[in-house]
């Protein structure tokens, strides 16, 4: 089992769709093939909002990015 950071901590499990360390619903499949897995910390900073933060243990992307170079390709 090979492990990867979304954030900061090596705890998710690369290429493991039921990723014990992984939100719920997560981790979600990506366009390039690999998993997407998700973190949430927080409330965290001044404002006192969570932090969800998201990585593609194949491509490294963000699900932000992955959904911004999706959208910008027709399907
Ligand atoms: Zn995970
Ligand atoms: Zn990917």
């Amino acid at each position: 089992m090979q492990f990867f950071a979304v954030e900061e901590e090596v705890i998710h499990h690369v290429g493991d769709a039921q990723c014990p360390e992984c939100l719920e619903e997560y981790p979600e499949s990506c366009p390039c093939g690999g998993l997407i897995h998700a973190e949430s910390r927080g409330p965290d900073g001044a404002d006192g909002t969570e932090w969800l933060r998201t990585r593609c243990d194949l491509c490294r992307r963000s699900q932000e990015d992955v959904e911004e170079d999706l959208g910008r390709e027709p399907a």
